[in-house]
Parts: structure tokens; C-alpha cells; sequence
């Protein structure tokens, strides 16, 4: 960790934030000669995976291909030991790779950024943080993560709890006992699926507190055996390549095939396959899911059954079911073993949608028919997906446009990268690119690439600003709603929408294009000479301004 300057400083590039996207972009940028500061509000790197440190934390997406491409060195050096990796391990190489790149010596951790405010003057940009620094910088590079602000959970009475209360997305760094304990969870998306079966095996009693279920397919996570490892990292470019062309950005299976060009018994006979391979694979099986109604119903009830056939409680069976939201219209959830859980003795499901939460009390939650008492309890109600950390700094462009005021409708962004109004300030995987909705790994590296690219672009020709036109943005924004308006995730109530925090503006956020697709109309617009955006010019580089100007350190 840096030490905080007690003086004004001056960057080239101040990037907030220090998860993967951070990191690469720290890493691009100062290849580039450029002065930069990473400001991060955790104690470490990690971003997401700083904070969600429970039991059970696991990645979707599978670890050869969640990693950075950028650097042969680092693939070949990093050995993953299973198939979706867990939290320590994910940790454990993004730590490696701030050693790798030396990163450290230009981040400065437990910080957090307060505003930042553009003067357009001088065409740079003031940020102030709660460690009372204040800094001046040319670029400013939001890498704030998509899932990185906890929800207010909004549960009455929450502060009267007597026992501890731990959120799965400010996990404590030292283990929790649970042991001896009775544990309520309230939360049943992917973390609360996710550490519901650990805690189950750890404690005395278990409360799952759900209101609405989600789909969850099994994960089947297994150790990497090392002929795989070394048969990857032999052809790991060829990989990456496909990879790169690939609508998720990782090798996950897809498929064109309809779901009713089967017939009945090969319908249930593919699905039966793709639940024994686990994972994601039900979407290389039926390629309509998130477009047909009927074809997702169909594999609805497929889960359902499933469902039944885990499970040996009929309530709970019943209660488990997703209804009235269609499959992958939230966010599908992978686990291990959550369904069979429910068969513990020691696991309760408590359907809250029939019987809601009235209040938490001292010794526990009193619903409207009953009373849980419970020792601890664990909340994995989500976050202000895509605009919470960006909305919680005061940003101001020009002329004092307040991002606030901006996006009081709704976000709206050029590319899901720039915002008109906010000159030379840059979201990586903002709202309206793909970044959710794909390996958000391969999403941070084609951004990263693309900015670092648009950054030489006006270096070599000494240009000192850069900003979307307001045209561009509203025809990229209503793209972006086109491409979203025809499949059934407009139809679930899901935090793609914004839909899980009161009062938050109903906006499809992600682009569902496919991160191929958006990665050659990224490159098509900047082989045009950064259509939709407009420059300013300087006489002088952004390294050499800065370097001139650099006030200490
Ligand atoms: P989430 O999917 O938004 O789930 C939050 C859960 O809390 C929902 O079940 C929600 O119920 C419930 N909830 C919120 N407020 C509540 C209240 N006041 N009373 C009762 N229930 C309440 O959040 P998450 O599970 O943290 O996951 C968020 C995203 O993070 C995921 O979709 C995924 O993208 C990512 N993630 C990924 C992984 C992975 O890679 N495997 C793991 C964890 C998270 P309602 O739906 O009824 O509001």
C-alpha cells in the first residue's frame, strides 16, 4: 500500500477500483508511461471477490476461462485445481497477478472515492476521497464492478437483532462458528444458494427465509485432473481465441437448435444429459430459451421436476418451484446439493411469499404466522446491480451535470463506456455492454483494450479530450433496449431491470447482443475514427502534461 499523500497529486489516469478491471487497466495504462493511481475501498485486490468470502463461494463460469488472456506468462504460471473455481482460490490469483505485474505500489487501498468533479476549464478531473486527499486527473476509469454495492436489505426491525447479523457480500475475513447455532438466511438468489448448504452442514438448525425461488441447475464442480490443466495451457491461445469470439466469452455451449424441433422423449432425454453434466450446459441444448415462451415453460417444468424428484417434502418441493419468472430471466443460479439440503433434518424452508416477514426481533424473525428464534443470521438480499457504485459517488461533468441527475431515468452510456457530458471518464463494463451477462473477465479485457487503444489514438495525435455525442449515446441506448425488448428477461423481475431495489428506474442495463457482436461494433466504431465521440484538441501528450504538472511523490 502507498502511503496517502498529505498534498495534492496529480495522475494522468486515476482508475477506481482494484478488481480485475482495475488491475488490468492499472496494468495497460502504465505500459503507456502513464502516471496512475488506483483508489480502492477494500484492503486488498479482488474487487468482488474481496468481499464475498463466504462458505461456499464459487464462480459460474469455469476457472481456465475466468482468468486473464493478456499475459502468456500469467496463464502458464497459474495452475486452477478446479473445474468452477471457489473464492480462496479466485482470490489467491488476483493476488498473484498484482505481484506478477507489481500493481500494488500504484493502488491505494482502504480508501474510498467521494466525488469527482470535472472542471472544464481545465479539462481535468477533481477527486476527493473519505481519506480527505484530493487529486487531480486527466482520465478518470470507473472499475467499479457491476455487483459491488450491497442493497439496503430493507427488512423491518433488522437493527433491533441481538445475535450477529453477516452479509454474504461483506464476508468477515476471520471463520464464522456456526456450530451449536440455530441460522436464519434470508436471500435465495446465487450466494444464498450457494452458502445455504454450507451452513446447513455447520449448524444446529437451519431457517431458509425465501420469497422468490430462483432456478438453479446443478453446478457438478470437480476437481481439474492435471492431463486437462496441460492439455489447456499447451493450446490456452487457440482457447482464448475462441473464447474471444464467442457470444459469452468463454466456451460455455450454445446452440441454434429450437426446443420443439426435438421430439417429446428427446426433449427429456437432452435435458436429463445437460442436468447430469451440470453447469450451464442446458443452454447449448436448447438454443430458445430466453426467446420462446412455450419452450421455456417446458423446460421449466422439466426443473420442477427435478425439483420433486430431490426433494422428499411436497411443501417444500412446491414451495421451491420457480414460478411466474421465466428460466434465465434472472439470473440462473448454480449450486451443489441445495435441493437435497432440504432434506436435513436440521434445514427449514420458510416461504415467505406466503407467509412474509413481519419484523426481525431480538431473538429472531417473527413472520405473520410465526415466530423463528435464531442465534445468527445471514442476509444474501443482492445489490444495486450496475449503477449502485457508480450513483454513490458524486460525479459531476460538465458544467456541473450531475451523473445523478443523468441517469435519474435510468443509465444512459455510449458503448456502456462513456457518458455524454463526462468527458474522459470511462465505466469498464458499464451498463449497456455485455459485462454481466458474459465470462465478465473477457468483457474487462475488451474494454481495457479498446479504452487503451482510444488513449493512443489521442495521445498520438494530441488530442486532449474525449467525449460521446448525445446522438450516439441515445442511439446506442435504444440499441441496447431493441436488443433486449424481444427475449423473455424484459419479463422477470430481476436486478438486470434494476427490479430488486424500490424505487430504482426499469431499464434493461445489460446488452444481450453477445459480447462478440458488441466486441466488432466496438471495433468498427473506433476503426471510424471513434464515431459518436468527439475530441479536443492540446498541443501537448496526456504523459507529457502530466509529467510537467506532477506536483510530488
Ligand atoms: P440476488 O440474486 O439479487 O438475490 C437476493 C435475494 O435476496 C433474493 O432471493 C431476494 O428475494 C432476497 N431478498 C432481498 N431483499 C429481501 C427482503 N427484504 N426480504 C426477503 N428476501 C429478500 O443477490 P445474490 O444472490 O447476491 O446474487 C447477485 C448476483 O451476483 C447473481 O445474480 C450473480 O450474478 C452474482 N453472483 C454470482 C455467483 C456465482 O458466480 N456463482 C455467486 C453469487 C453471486 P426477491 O427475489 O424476492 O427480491
Amino acid at each position: 500500500m502507498t502511503d496517502t499523500p498529505s498534498f495534492d497529486e496529480r495522475f494522468d489516469a486515476i482508475i477506481v477500483g482494484a478488481g480485475f478491471a482495475g488491475m488490468y487497466m492499472l496494468h495497460s495504462l502504465r505500459a503507456r508511461g502513464m502516471r496512475v493511481r488506483v483508489i480502492e475501498a477494500a484492503g486488498g485486490v479482488g474487487g468482488t471477490w474481496y468481499w464475498n468470502r463466504y462458505p461456499g463461494a464459487r464462480c459460474d463460469v469455469v476457472s481456465v476461462d475466468y482468468s486473464f488472456s493478456f499475459s502468456e506468462e500469467i496463464q502458464q504460471a497459474w495452475t486452477w485445481t478446479e473445474k468452477y473455481a471457489a473464492q480462496p482460490e479466485i482470490l489467491r490469483y488476483a493476488e498473484f497477478v498484482a505481484d506478477t505485474l507489481d500493481l500494488r505500489r500504484d493502488m491505494q487501498f482502504d480508501t474510498r472515492v467521494e466525488s469527482m468533479i470535472y472542471d472544464d476549464a481545465a479539462a481535468t478531473w477533481s477527486v476527493t476521497t473519505d481519506a480527505g486527499d484530493h487529486y487531480v486527473s486527466r482520465f478518470c476509469i470507473m472499475a467499479t464492478g457491476c455487483l459491488s454495492i450491497p442493497k439496503d436489505p430493507d427488512i423491518p426491525g433488522l437493527s433491533s437483532f441481538d445475535g450477529p447479523v453477516y452479509f454474504t457480500s461483506r464476508w468477515p475475513h476471520e471463520p464464522i462458528a456456526f456450530g451449536g447455532k440455530t441460522v436464519g438466511l434470508i436471500g435465495t438468489g446465487s450466494s444464498g444458494i450457494q452458502v445455504a448448504p454450507e451452513i446447513a452442514q455447520e449448524a444446529d438448525r437451519l431457517f431458509v427465509f425465501q420469497r422468490t425461488p430462483s432456478f438453479t441447475l446443478p453446478a457438478r464442480n470437480t476437481p481439474l485432473p492435471a492431463s486437462f490443466v496441460e492439455e489447456v495451457k499447451g493450446a490456452y491461445s487457440a482457447r482464448r481465441q475462441k473464447a474471444r469470439r464467442h457470444p459469452a466469452g468463454h466456451l460455455r455451449p450454445i446452440t441454434d437448435r429450437k426446443t420443439f424441433s426435438y421430439e417429446p422423449h428427446e426433449r427429456r432425454s437432452a435435458f436429463d444429459g445437460a442436468w447430469e453434466s451440470g453447469g450451464l450446459d442446458l443452454f447449448g441444448v436448447f438454443g430458445d430459451l430466453v426467446v420462446d415462451e412455450a419452450a421455456n415453460d417446458e423446460v421449466a417444468q422439466m426443473i420442477h421436476r427435478k425439483i420433486e424428484e430431490t426433494v422428499a417434502d411436497p411443501t417444500t418441493a412446491a414451495a421451491l418451484k420457480p414460478t411466474g419468472n421465466p428460466l434465465g430471466g434472472r439470473r440462473v443460479c448454480l449450486d451443489t446439493d441445495y435441493y437435497a439440503m432440504f432434506n436435513r433434518e436440521n434445514v427449514t424452508l420458510v416461504d415467505v411469499l406466503k407467509d412474509p416477514i413481519e419484523t426481525v426481533v431480538p431473538d429472531g424473525i417473527r413472520t405473520r404466522d410465526g415466530h423463528y428464534k435464531i442465534d445468527a443470521l445471514v442476509l444474501a438480499t443482492g445489490f444495486d446491480a450496475m449503477t449502485g457504485a457508480l450513483l454513490k459517488i458524486d460525479i459531476r461533468g460538465r458544467q456541473g451535470l450531475s451523473l445523478r441527475d443523468k441517469w435519474a431515468h435510468g443509465p444512459v452510456t455510449y458503448l456502456g463506456i462513456a457518458v455524454e457530458g463526462f468527458p474522459n471518464l470511462f465505466t469498464i463494463t458499464g451498463p449497456g455492454s455485455p459485462s454481466v451477462l458474459t465470462n465478465v473477465i473477457a468483457s474487462i479485457e475488451q474494454h481495457v483494450e479498446w479504452l487503451s487503444d482510444l488513449i493512443d489514438h489521442m495521445d498520438k495525435r494530441a488530442l486532449k479530450t474525449v467525449e460521446a455525442d448525445a446522438q450516439a449515446e441515445e442511439a446506442w441506448v435504444r440499441h441496447v433496449y431493441d436488443m433486449a425488448a424481444p427475449t423473455l428477461m424484459m419479463k422477470a423481475n430481476s436486478w438486470y431491470l434494476g427490479a430488486n431495489v424500490p424505487g430504482k428506474p426499469r431499464v434493461f442495463m445489460p446488452y444481450v447482443g453477445g459480447l462478440n457482436v458488441y466486441r466488432d461494433k466496438a471495433q468498427s466504431i473506433a476503426d471510424d475514427g471513434y464515431r459518436g465521440f468527439h475530441f479536443e484538441g492540446n498541443e501537448r501528450s496526456s504523459q507529457a502534461s502530466a509529467k510537467t504538472e506532477t506536483l510530488g511523490r
